[in-house]
Formats: C-alpha cells, structure tokens, sequence
C-alpha cells in the first residue's frame, strides 16, 4: 500500500515536469519567452515587412499630447503593433518638461545622431515612413504592465529595419532626467535600425550602469543585457557606430547657408 502511495506520487510529479517542460518548448518555439523585466524591445516575428525596407530617415519627437492605438498603420497614423490590446486607444501626456529642458533634449538627440544622415525633427513630416518618438510617463500608459522599463521600440531580432515606427519615451519611469531620456530615445530608435544591445557601459545601446555620458561608440563589443552573449542576428559583436553607419550613411555635408 506504501509503495503504491509512493509510486503515484513520483508518477504526478513525473507528469507536473513534462508538463512544464512542453509549455516552455511551446513558448520558445513560439517566442513568447519575455524576459521577466527590463526588456525593451518587442520582437517583431508575425508582422509582415517588406524584405528589405528603406530605414526611416527622420526621426521626429512629438512634445505634446499624443493618442496611440494599437494597428499596423504605422507612425503618420499614430499606430504601433506593440501597445497593449487591453483598450482601442491610449492617451498620452507628451512630454512635460519645461522649454528649457526640451531644448536641450532635442539637441541632445540630434548630437547623437549627428555622425549619420538622418534628420531629428520637431515637426512632424508630410511623407510617411518615419521614426515617431513619443512621450508618456511610463510604460503602463500605453497598456504596457509586465515590464517596467524606461522605452519601447519594435524590434527585428534578425537584424531588419522596421519602416515607420512608433518608439516610446517612458520619461517618469526615467526619473524626468533630460540626459537620461536622450539616451533611452537613442536606443529605441537604434533598436528600429537593427541594433540590439551592447556590453559595453560607455555605448547608448547597454544596459549596464552608467559609466559617463553614452554615444554610439565605434567599437566592436559583445551583445547582451547583464550578460555578454552573441547578438540577436547572429553575429559575435556589434559596433554601434559603424552598424548605425552601413544602415544609414554619413551625415552629409551641411547645405551651404542661405
Ligand atoms: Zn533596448
């Protein structure tokens, strides 16, 4: 009798495990293994795109209040695929800094792009298929609660470049800390290029604690959050700089004034 009890414990607890190992094979297979935290990026894998698409080559930061909705409309509808489905539309506060502090936001943006030909932008562009940056105060605002993160951006984990995206600015949650949502923005937006996280503390692509002020280092580093692993497309290192280079160009000469 004792052994029976036995058996038909070892039987269950058999039973409990292979359970568990089928539905994290399924979510793996699937890709719905999300970090438990911190993870920024929204892996795009069912969203159709073309095959090679033109990378965005304005990047536009919305300061006032903004409606998001989740759709496949893009930035000029003010669509992404990654707010939460809970509600048919999020509002959003914008950014609530003072003048002062968008100024030097804006240009903080802008010098960090400044190595490449993309244009940073407070006015919103007649032509479709650009990188809207939006603000909210934190991830929540957007339908977003399993991650508490300072940004968001649609991410191709094979390297791709995702043509008119929504990224978000969570500037609550990052403390209403210009030089820090400069940062959080210049990473989002990398992510849309194709870049994934960078082990190195000095790059704006890292997460690992600030070590001085970030830029788009030219230097080969691992890929990782916490720790260093390969990168999302397959190669051993990523260089911020010369990535963001051999998708978007120089920075072209400055027009000659008028
Ligand atoms: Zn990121």
């Amino acid at each position: 009798m004792r052994r029976l009890y036995w058996a038909l414990i070892l039987v269950g607890v058999l039973a409990v495990g292979v359970f568990a190992g089928l539905v994290i094979a399924k979510r793996l297979r699937e890709d719905r293994w999300a970090m438990p935290d911190g993870d920024d990026m929204v892996r795009l894998r069912d969203v159709f795109r073309p095959a090679a698409p033109r990378p965005p080559r304005v990047i536009y930061l919305h300061r006032g209040a903004l409606e998001v909705a989740r759709g496949d409309g893009g930035s000029s509808q003010n669509q992404s695929a990654i707010v939460g489905s809970a509600k048919a539309r999020y509002p959003l506060r914008g950014f609530t800094g003072k003048d002062a502090a968008w100024k030097e936001l804006t240009s903080c943006v802008r010098k960090l792009f400044s190595p490449f030909d993309v244009e940073v932008t407070t006015e919103r562009p007649r032509a479709d298929g650009y990188v809207l940056v939006a603000f909210a105060s934190k991830a929540s605002d957007i339908g977003i609660t399993q991650r508490r993160v300072g940004g968001l951006a649609p991410y191709d984990s094979a390297g791709g470049v995702v043509p008119d995206p929504v990224v978000f600015a969570f500037s609550g949650t990052l403390g209403n800390r210009t030089r820090v949502i400069c940062e959080t923005i210049g990473m989002e937006v990398a992510h849309v290029y194709g870049l994934d996280h960078a082990y190195l503390c000095s790059d704006v692509m890292t997460y690992l604690p600030a070590c001085g002020a970030r830029s788009f280092r030219d230097r080969d580093a691992r890929c990782g959050e916490k720790r260093a692993r390969d990168c999302s497309y397959g190669a051993p290192t990523q260089n911020s700089y010369q990535r963001l280079l051999s998708v978007l160009g120089p920075a072209r000469a400055a027009a000659a004034p008028r």
